[in-house]
């Protein structure tokens, strides 16, 4: 029996991948994917066809953007590991040293005050990324709860409970249960600009919404918010490619 080719009248190749806050079937292009269809979670993927041929017209513009990109700066680089780590909220650079090994898995091991230790088969992408995921996971939830705790006490707005994550486009946020979640990769951000981050998430804590009231108690807290708005836009765009 032939094995069956659940979507062969889709009118591209795409890669399909599933997201708990995606309201509606999204698309994206990029070098490192190409085409890629994010569905909400429990969405039928036979909807995807019929989407791709409504946008095709779309699609096939950001194709040839992106065709257009390779041809003048060629094929993205090859995996490489970082020669150094900087997480500018702390004020921490750390020098890379890599071991390579035999074993599977990937660890990093902090080796004195300003060494990290990469060991493993460190020539495997995702299993390096894997790591160095988990790492600055550690680290944010070392540095980044006793950073809004003082931030709380400053502005007098207190949440219940925070948790650390890894999310792919938004920095932090509030739940009407008062729990606040932040990104981990607040730490690639300045201090004034995580802390910034910190303010709009404790000021939620008040206003849920970014009414007019949110933004005037923003701006007691934080007179600049503005600017770092302005900054923040661009920033998902300069993180270093092991943490996007
Ligand atoms: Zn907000």
């Amino acid at each position: 029996m032939q094995p069956e080719l659940p979507f062969a009248d889709a009118p591209f190749a795409y890669r399909l991948r599933e997201s708990a806050r995606a309201r509606c079937v999204g698309l994206r292009v990029t070098l490192q994917h190409g085409l890629e269809v994010v569905l909400p979670r429990g969405c039928d993927p036979a909807v995807v066809p019929g989407v791709l041929r409504r946008k095709q017209r779309w699609i096939r513009a950001a194709l040839d953007r992106m065709a257009a990109h390779l041809k003048l700066f060629g094929p993205p680089q090859p995996w490489q590991l970082p020669a150094q780590i900087e997480l500018p909220a702390i004020g921490r650079v750390w020098r890379v040293e890599a071991v390579e090994t035999a074993s599977r898995r990937v660890i990093v091991r902090e080796a004195g005050a300003d060494c990290l230790r990469i060991i493993g088969r460190i020539s495997n992408e995702k299993a390096c990324r894997a790591a160095l995921a988990r790492w600055l996971l550690a680290q944010a939830r070392e540095h980044l709860p006793p950073r809004l705790h003082a931030v709380s006490e400053r502005t007098e707005l207190h949440c219940q409970r925070v948790s650390i994550r890894q999310q792919r486009s938004r920095w932090g946020s509030c739940s009407r249960h008062k729990t606040i979640s932040l990104n981990a990769k607040l730490l690639f951000l300045s201090p004034a600009l995580a802390d910034y981050i910190l303010v709009h998430e404790l000021c939620h804590l008040a206003e849920m919404n970014h009414s007019r009231r949110f933004w005037v108690l923003v701006a007691k807290h934080c007179p600049d918010y503005r600017h770092a708005n302005r900054q923040l836009r661009d920033m998902w765009k300069h993180l270093p490619r092991w943490a996007s």
